[in-house]
């Protein structure tokens, strides 16, 4: 045996056995925390990676005690414990200014979703049951009822997702039979949805027409054979198709599906239930302006723009949805109690007519660039109080915010951003710092700038943005 390798086995003798580590004292520290059998599991990881590290650095090494060894494996499992701790579904504060942010769960809920969930549903409630007759009563009948009055749809249903409801309705509406599309919407929205493979998924066979930028009634029409179960339309969502364009409006396409006794299946994507023209999104008309054009069966997300908690809420003809509710696959798709109650809050709040005020990513969409300058300078000023002396520059910038969740691509609310630069740390290592920050603060880079939008942070976050800017201010 060589000198350096008899050198490595007398330094891997005095790691600490996983018994020793988790006796030493920041082990017992956590270990209520995460249970004796976890801290075991961690204790060993620690010193696989210390083993790991030692053989890594083989000839630079220098003799370690055994005293050393196992404060470095405590400050391993120390850490392996940190990043446990930053992992799963844990709130962050979003300064990205992106509404609907797709990865940072969507739609954050109102108050009343969040009261429905806590004081209702989470605890034992009457979801099947009939508190007028003492009978079984019929699960997500509130809601439905909701939809309906809001959409002015015969009938309604709930299910998981969007996609879930897409692929329902083409397996009940179209399973072996046809469906014809326009090539201008055979699209992908973000996560997976694509249009084609839901299609292949519910066994029904993909008829395209027209082409991607033009697509005229006569393709449709001409597209009709005997195996045709429906016309579906699809919301591009989360992409656009500009210049020399066409394609026949909702009420042209449903007069002639029901000229040829087919139905009208809209994916309406994000699916608003309100006229969110004021707020600069043309693109994405109100349900209920598809139920009047004619369309017997539309899908939509109830995380999206409409604000509420994952759900495919599908709204159309009795005849059609009913069929739907009978179909086996919807027990399989169905929704859950947290998600009813959510939703029922929620779509209260439509009905209440005080949706822009009660609803987070509505309230989020309506903020103007003036209430926002507004917002972020009082903000500074605060913060500038603080920290004149250290390396951090606080600038107020114009610029925009975005939608996100895959809708309204070209609309990019005005805004203010607060822009920071450090004297000696750059943008990615100002971005880590806030990210690590506990909790959170998810922010975007601009031109070597870390910028805040204070468009997507909750007034009552801001005390804790304020502290981690403090903080970062003082970081080296
Ligand atoms: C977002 C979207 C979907 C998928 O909705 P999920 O609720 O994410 O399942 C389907 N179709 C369109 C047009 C969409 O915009």
């Amino acid at each position: 045996m060589s000198k350096q390798a008899a050198n490595m086995q007398s330094i891997l003798r005095n790691l600490p056995s996983v018994d020793a580590l988790i006796k030493a004292e920041k082990a017992r520290a956590i270990e209520n925390e995460v249970g004796a059998e976890h801290l075991s599991k961690l204790a060993r990881e620690a010193i696989e990676t210390l083993r790991a590290n030692l053989l890594a650095q083989e000839d630079s090494l220098s003799v370690s005690s055994r005293e050393e060894l196992l404060a470095k494996s405590e400050n391993n499992l120390l850490s392996l414990y940190q990043q446990e701790k930053q992992a799963g579904v844990k709130h962050v504060i979003n300064a990205s200014g992106v509404i609907v942010h797709t990865n940072l769960g969507r739609a954050p809920l109102s108050e009343t979703a969040k009261q429905a969930i806590t004081e209702e549903a989470s605890r034992y409630c009457a979801l099947e049951y009939d508190l007028a007759t003492g009978k079984r009563g019929k699960r997500g009948e509130q809601v439905e009822e909701l939809l309906k009055e809001l959409t002015g749809a015969e009938d309604a249903l709930v299910v998981n997702n969007c996609a879930a409801a897409a692929l329902l309705i083409l397996t009940v509406l179209a399973k072996g039979g046809e469906v014809i599309v326009s090539r201008g919407e055979l699209v992908e929205i973000g996560g997976d949805f694509r249009v084609p493979d839901v299609m292949t998924q519910s066994g029904a066979r993909l008829v395209e027409v027209g082409t991607t930028n033009r697509t005229k009634l006569s393709d449709y029409e001409r597209a009709v054979t005997e195996n045709t179960r429906v016309i579906m339309r699809v919301h591009p969502s989360n992409y656009r198709i500009v210049g020399f364009t066409a394609t026949p409006s909702l009420e042209e396409i449903a007069q002639l599906a029901h000229e040829k006794s087919l139905p009208l299946y809209e994916d309406a994507g994000s699916g608003a239930l309100i006229d969110l023209k004021p707020y600069g999104l043309d693109g994405e008309p109100a349900i209920s302006q598809s139920i009047t054009a004619g369309a017997d069966i539309v899908s939509f997300s109830g995380d999206k723009l409409l604000g509420a908690v994952q759900s495919g809420l599908i709204v159309g003809r009795s005849e059609y949805i009913n069929r739907v509710r009978r179909f086996p696959m919807y027990r399989a798709l169905r929704a859950d109690k947290l998600a009813y109650a959510a939703l029922e809050a929620t779509l209260k709040s439509y009905l209440r007519g005080n949706a822009v005020e009660e609803i987070p990513v509505l309230k989020m969409l309506s903020m103007t660039f003036e209430q926002l300058q507004k917002r972020a300078t009082a903000f500074v000023k605060r913060l500038k109080k603080k920290v004149s002396t250290n390396g951090l520059r606080i600038d107020i910038i114009e610029g925009e915010s975005a939608i996100g969740g895959g809708s309204a691509p070209t609309t990019h609310p005005r805004t203010s951003l607060i822009a920071l630069t450090h004297e000696t740390l750059n943008a990615n290592i100002l971005e880590e710092v806030l990210r690590k920050n506990s909790p959170p603060i998810i922010t975007r880079i601009i031109d070597d700038c870390v910028v805040i939008d204070l468009r997507t942070v909750f007034e009552e976050e801001e005390h804790e943005l304020f502290s981690a800017l403090v903080k970062l201010n003082e970081h080296n």
